[in-house]
């Protein structure tokens, strides 16, 4: 197949370009290095069925070739870049999801959105199943990633209904690992490059709140057996394992060995209490549960926010040795 996979220069976007290339397909990655960084996508220039265009989706993209398939998974994604970039996340939800939606149904290709557990908000049912509508504060800072993955939704939903594209629905819940940048603020990268560094653990609240951690190699898996599959609806991807912040800042400072203290900090304006996904349609559909326990996932995950934080400080040092 030839794949479109947009958000390519970002974490996921290049894990999933990977495995897409590895598993013989063609893939046109596209990307505007909004919150990518070129260096995630370099190493795919070894294969001749890997091409890039620098291209913002929220401007329509057309192409002459054959085009079976699109992962549309261009949005910023850390509550840090998303609060950040309110309108450009928006834009990119809905403008970008419709232009990619469109090219699908020229092409005749099927369609899989990259959704999120954020379609759930705070929520009130728990664990999550995608029979749950949700519960989002549209008017709050972090609606502007919830409405735009929601409307996306439902806009993909709309081309399956009125359009028969043939549509799929990640909804991925929290994912860590490799090529995850060290500043994005997401709590994994945060606390791991914290610990590395010795510097206080940033724990918002009372580290009550929970989240469920799947390791990209887990997500990438489900991702792309979703996408094999002919499945149109959502469909959770996410580790089954539910863990406290605390719990999490416990097991990043006993792996680092690091003896940075806790710094209690204000809790984000809407922060969910609880997030676990009810994995059961991805079991019955295709097999599939993550693997990955969160310490063996912080384990693989170590080295390269090792080289990170070491090439970080080396740069400070050439340039405080230039002073
Ligand atoms: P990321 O920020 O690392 O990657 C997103 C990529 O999209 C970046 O390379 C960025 O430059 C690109 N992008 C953003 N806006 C664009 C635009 N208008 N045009 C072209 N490219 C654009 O984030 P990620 O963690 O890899 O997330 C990828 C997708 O998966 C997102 O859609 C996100 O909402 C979804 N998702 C991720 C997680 C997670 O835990 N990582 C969880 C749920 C959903
Ligand atoms: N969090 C934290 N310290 C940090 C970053 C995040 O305690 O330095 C908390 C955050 O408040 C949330 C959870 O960790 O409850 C997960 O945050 P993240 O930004 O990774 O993703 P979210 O699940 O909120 O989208």
């Amino acid at each position: 197949m030839r794949i479109v996979v947009t958000g390519v220069a970002g974490f996921l976007g290049s894990h999933l370009a990977e495995r897409l290339l590895l598993d013989g397909h063609s893939v046109i990655g596209v990307d505007n290095y909004v919150t990518g960084l070129p260096r995630n996508v370099g190493h795919l220039s070894v294969f001749d069925s890997f091409s890039f265009v620098e291209h913002d989706v929220t401007l329509p993209l057309y192409f002459d070739e054959k085009i079976d398939g699109i992962l549309h998974f261009a949005s910023p994604a850390s509550p840090v870049d998303y609060l950040e970039l309110p309108i450009q996340t928006l834009k990119v939800g809905s403008l970008g999801t419709h232009n990619m939606l469109g090219m699908a149904r020229e092409k005749g290709a099927r369609f899989l959105l990259a959704s999120t557990s954020e379609v759930y908000g705070d929520p009130h049912v728990h664990p999550q199943p995608e029979t749950y509508w949700g519960n989002v504060n549209p008017v709050g800072p972090r609606g502007v990633y919830d409405e735009a993955k929601r409307f996306a939704e439902a806009i993909t939903m709309a081309y399956q209904r009125y359009h028969g594209v043939e549509t799929g629905i990640a909804r991925i819940f929290n994912t860590y690992g490799p090529r995850m940048r060290p500043g994005d603020g997401r709590v994994v990268s945060n606390f791991i490059v914290q610990a590395l560094q010795g510097d206080p653990i940033t724990v918002y609240g009372k580290g009550e709140q929970t989240r469920s951690f799947c390791h990209v190699h887990d997500a990438v898996e489900g991702i792309v057996r979703l996408f094999y599959s002919d499945y149109v609806g959502p469909v959770n991807i996410g580790n089954q394992n539910e863990y406290t912040i605390l719990q999490l800042a416990e097991m990043v400072l006993e792996e680092t060995k690091s003896t940075s203290p806790l710094n209690m900090l204000r809790m984000p304006v809407d922060d969910p209490k609880v997030r676990r996904p009810d994995i059961s349609l991805a079991r019955e559909l295709f097999g599939w549960e993550a693997t990955v326990s969160l310490r063996e996932g912080i384990r693989k995950t170590l080295p390269y926010f090792k080289r990170e934080v070491e090439s970080r400080n080396a740069r400070a040092r050439t340039i405080l040795d230039q002073l």
